[in-house]
């Protein structure tokens, strides 16, 4: 009987021993499943962390500052128009020091990008018509993000408090574009209360098509010029990037003028990619003059596009995604992944060799054999 129970006992602890090992390898088995599932599956949302863990093992390097605020699962589609300064997606950093139009910044799902870090710098005439004087400065005395150092790097203060408020338009370029719209911006620049805006459908701006959706945009708004049928103030302009894009910031300086009385200096500037008719975007920088940029402060490039759509910005011809979905293009397949990215993406950038594939198909051949589009370049 006593042997019997040590016996027992004896086997029971074997027994207890023996279930823990079976824990600790369905454990395990769990876990390699887990990391098997992470490696191959084809759930965009995992394959886009995993995307971008690797983009980070393979490239190696911390640059992309201010990048990598959100939840990089969520991908892009913010199309918020907050005034933050984080970044979705890959690919720009959210600023640019200066405008290059050969090499402008990608649209990324998000409708602007902050300049020069969002502190407003105008070419000197912008002062110069508003009253302001450098007498007394010296140039390039002033690097403190005043908002009052020129692009030219000239340093302005307002001369006796004198204020000339006016608008400006640039005449149009050789090739029929706008160029920039300035002012120095208040009631005397706006529309009387009750004025009806007039008809501007008389203007074809640069690059404009028929039936293409697009929007005469104004550089400077209406409500804040009181100009209608001004060529030198209307582009060709998605409406993306007039409604969702510049009317938030537009509205905003209307509102302070109409509550403060004050003055706002104030640049539109349609920006072009080489010898293009329709506008990659437009800078917008404003500044309040007499509050010293406490009520107004920005600058900002806008994206002159739709998102999911393709722009000819020649000729003004816009291809939907359906229509994109019929011909072919190419792509870069993450074999491994089963994702597919525009050659340009970051993402199609950093695949590793061995599972990288070059194809020319149409968008639906490839979700028809399985693929995934990428969910930063929404191929
Ligand atoms: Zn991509």
């Amino acid at each position: 009987m006593k042997k019997g129970q040590e016996q027992k006992s004896s086997n029971n602890g074997e027994s207890r021993g023996g279930s823990g090992r079976r824990l600790a390898a369905v454990i395990v088995l769990l876990l390699l499943i887990g990391i098997f599932w992470f490696v191959v599956t084809d759930n965009p949302q995992v394959s886009r962390v995993r995307d971008n863990m690797l983009s980070h093992l393979s490239s190696g390097d911390a640059e992309d500052p201010g990048a990598e605020t959100g939840d990089s699962s969520t991908g892009s589609g913010d199309t918020g128009s907050g005034t933050d300064s984080g970044v979705s997606g890959a690919g720009t950093s959210g600023n640019v020091t200066v405008l290059n139009s050969n090499d402008l910044p990608e649209f990324n799902g998000k409708n602007y990008v902050t300049v020069n870090n969002n502190i407003p710098a105008f070419p000197d005439d912008v002062y110069q018509r508003a009253g302001f004087t450098t007498e007394g400065q010296t140039a390039g005395s002033s690097g403190n993000g005043s908002g009052l150092v020129s692009e030219q790097g000239n340093y302005w203060k307002i001369k006796n408090k004198e204020l000339t408020p006016y608008e400006f338009y640039d005449a149009l370029d050789d090739l029929g574009r706008c160029k920039a719209a300035y002012g120095c911006l208040g009631e005397e620049t706006m529309p009387e209360s009750g004025t009806q805006r007039g008809d501007i459908s008389r203007i074809h701006p640069s690059g404009w098509a028929k039936a293409q959706h697009w929007e005469r945009c104004h550089l400077i708004a209406w409500a804040l010029s009181d100009e209608n049928a001004n060529e030198g103030n209307l582009i060709t302009g998605t409406h993306y990037l007039n409604h969702d894009g510049m009317r938030p910031l537009e509205e905003e300086v209307e509102h302070y003028i109409w509550n403060t009385g004050n003055h706002v200096l104030y640049l539109s500037r349609p920006i072009y990619a080489g010898d293009e008719l329709i506008a990659r975007g437009v800078q917008m920088v404003a500044r309040s003059v007499e509050d010293n940029g406490k009520g107004i402060s920005f600058n900002v490039y806008m994206f002159n596009v739709t998102p999911g759509a393709e722009i000819n910005y020649f000729n003004g011809v816009v291809t939907t995604r359906e229509q994109a979905e019929q011909e072919a293009r190419e792509y870069v397949i993450n074999t491994r992944s089963g994702v597919f990215h525009y050659p340009t993406c970051e993402g199609a950038q950093s695949i590793y060799k061995k599972n990288r594939k070059e194809v020319t198909a149409t968008r639906k051949e490839l979700t028809d054999q399985g693929y995934i589009p990428c969910g930063y370049c929404e191929p």
